[in-house]
């Protein structure tokens, strides 16, 4: 018990460190990070192998300012996803602008990066000696021949985002500063870039969020913004679980990142319900264990009391006959007696003794010999009326004399029946011999035999103390005896009523009790008369 109960406060013990501690949501915090920290890996080299085969076929100064245009704008129509291409060489003050010939229909489009070019062109000049130590350092370093800057403008009203990845051009002799910048769209990072990266690191194998129930769902917002840009497909808004600003290429914009359809906080009060649940479930299997446990060791203790009581009672009956049957055998051995009644009644004494030890010894053999499973009746068609008739004849003479009424009442018309006689005999006895112990001023003993629904039924009635209602089944339970005070005052194994039930079962019947506390008491044995309703009953 104790073991369990601890194992028990243990176990919600944790469940509630866990809840107060966090622990389940720390544990998703740092999975959505990882994943996060993936996204922005993989948007660094996509942006990468997008901008590095333009820089291996940018014009440098060597250049006529009519090549270098025409090199631009091939350059743009062969890549889309380009808004407009810079060049800029510090020696000769060339700066030159050109926009996406594809999309000159485009006036909103046109307009923007005709702005982008202007602001360039103003800005580029001075900063280029600046810009171009900067890529160098960075190529030798890092290895990293692109740089990137990002962020939000205003243009007519609208906020546009605009992204230049800038290098220096091929074959640049080191003292020179020469460079090349190239603005990666807003519609094309809007409506593919951003969307196939999302997709790409969502359905990754490595990402550990996979799960068919909730999957993640991600988002790209600007940094001090929370409406989203870009958003996943599945992405069904609310508050994002974890946030990433991007560090490298796309500044100014950041990444978001929940499960669809739920919560961490949902999700984190479902596993402790579930975990409380199953705790739940545990501790019932576990207490019903040890109320189990418990009801067979009382059980057990029982028994054991039971038959330790019936030790005692049954030495108790068996040696108060002996002393009797000695007693007045030895009054006989004397010779002393004068009248011839005497020793009528000693040697009558003596006989209705040794009866009585017999019937308790022929109970207590049959008791051991059913409780051995080695009890065998020996079924012979039968006079019932006759086997009754003459087991009570025998016992007349007691019944009178300890001043019982008696009546018998046989009926006519019993037809033979299929029984082991001596067991109907000591089953009828049994019943004749509780109503004499059980039975205070009303002494009446009735006994009937009469024929009812294709069984044959015989009934032994008393006016005596009676049974109580709730210790009616209980009685015919091996050793119990009830609890009225008489009942401990009189002799008693507690076994009769076991074995008549055993007996009258054996012959596919059963006994049954209706009873008044200090009315009296009716027992029934019913046996049926078609003997295949016993073979039936010995089967099952
Ligand atoms: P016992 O040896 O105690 O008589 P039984 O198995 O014959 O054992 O009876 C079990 C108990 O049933 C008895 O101890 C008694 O309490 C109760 N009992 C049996 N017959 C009667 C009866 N005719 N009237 C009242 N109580 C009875």
């Amino acid at each position: 018990m104790v073991p369990a109960a601890a194992l028990m406060g243990f176990g919600i013990w944790n469940l509630k460190h866990i809840q107060r501690s966090g622990q389940v949501e720390a544990a998703f915090q740092r999975d959505f990070s990882h994943v996060l920290k993936i996204a922005e890996n993989k948007s660094w080299h996509k942006a990468y192998d997008v901008v590095m085969p333009i820089r291996s076929q940018f014009p440098n100064a060597e250049q006529s300012r009519a090549e270098i245009e025409a090199n631009l704008d091939r350059i743009l129509t062969q890549h889309p996803e380009f808004s407009y291409a810079l060049f800029y060489d510090k020696k000769s003050n060339l700066f030159v602008g050109r926009m996406q010939p594809g999309r000159d229909l485009d006036p909103n489009f046109c307009g923007r990066s005709q702005e982008a070019i202007k602001m360039a062109a103003s800005w580029i000049p001075l900063e280029a000696s600046h810009i171009a130590t900067k890529v160098r350092v960075a190529m030798e370093k890092e290895d990293e021949p692109v740089l990137f800057d990002g962020g939000w403008v205003l243009n007519d009203n609208q906020h546009i985002y605009w992204n230049l990845g800038y290098f220096i051009p091929p074959d640049v002799p080191k003292d020179r500063v020469e460079l090349g910048f190239v603005s990666l769209d807003e519609d094309y990072l809007r409506d593919r870039f951003f969307p196939a990266l999302m997709a790409d690191v969502l359905n990754s194998k490595d990402n550990v969020l996979r799960q068919d129930a909730y999957p993640p769902a991600m988002m790209i917002h600007p940094a001090k913004e929370s409406t989203p840009w870009v958003a996943s497909a599945n992405w069904d808004g609310g508050k994002p679980e974890a946030e990433r600003n991007f560090q490298y290429v796309f500044q100014d914009l950041a990444l978001a990142i929940k499960y669809h359809g739920t919560t961490v906080a949902d999700m984190s009060s479902r596993f402790l319900r579930y975990n409380y649940i199953v705790l739940s479930a545990l501790s019932l299997l576990m207490i019903g264990g040890i109320w189990l446990t418990y009801r067979n060791v009382s059980r057990e203790m029982k028994l054991a009391r039971l038959k330790s009581d019936f030790v005692a009672n049954v030495s108790h009956e068996l040696r108060t006959p002996l002393a009797l049957i000695r007693l007045y055998a030895e009054t006989l051995e004397l010779g002393r007696l004068t009248a011839q009644e005497k020793y009528h009644e000693y040697f009558r004494i003596i006989r209705e003794e040794s009866e009585r030890l017999t019937a308790l010894i022929n109970n207590i053999l049959d008791f051991s010999r059913i409780e051995a499973g080695r009890k065998e009746y020996e079924f012979k068609e039968t006079n019932l009326a006759e086997l009754v008739r003459t087991t009570l004849d025998s016992y007349r003479f007691q019944i009178e004399q300890n001043g019982f009424a008696f009546e018998e009442n046989i009926s006519g018309d019993i037809p033979p029946v299929n029984v082991d006689r001596e067991a109907i005999a000591r089953s009828l006895l049994n019943l004749v011999n509780n109503a004499l112990k059980y039975s205070k001023d009303q002494k009446y003993i009735g006994v009937s035999l009469y024929r009812s629904n294709g069984s044959v039924k015989l009934e032994v009635q008393d006016r005596g103390i009676g049974i109580a209602a709730a210790e009616q089944d209980k009685i015919f339970d091996k050793f119990y005896r009830c609890g009225d005070p008489l009942v401990h005052t009189t002799k008693g194994s507690g076994l009769g009523l076991s074995l008549v039930r055993h007996i009258a079962q054996a012959h596919g019947g059963n006994v049954s009790v209706e009873s008044v506390p200090e009315k009296g008491s009716k027992f029934t044995i019913a046996l049926p008369i078609d003997p295949s309703v016993r073979a039936g009953a010995a089967l099952a």
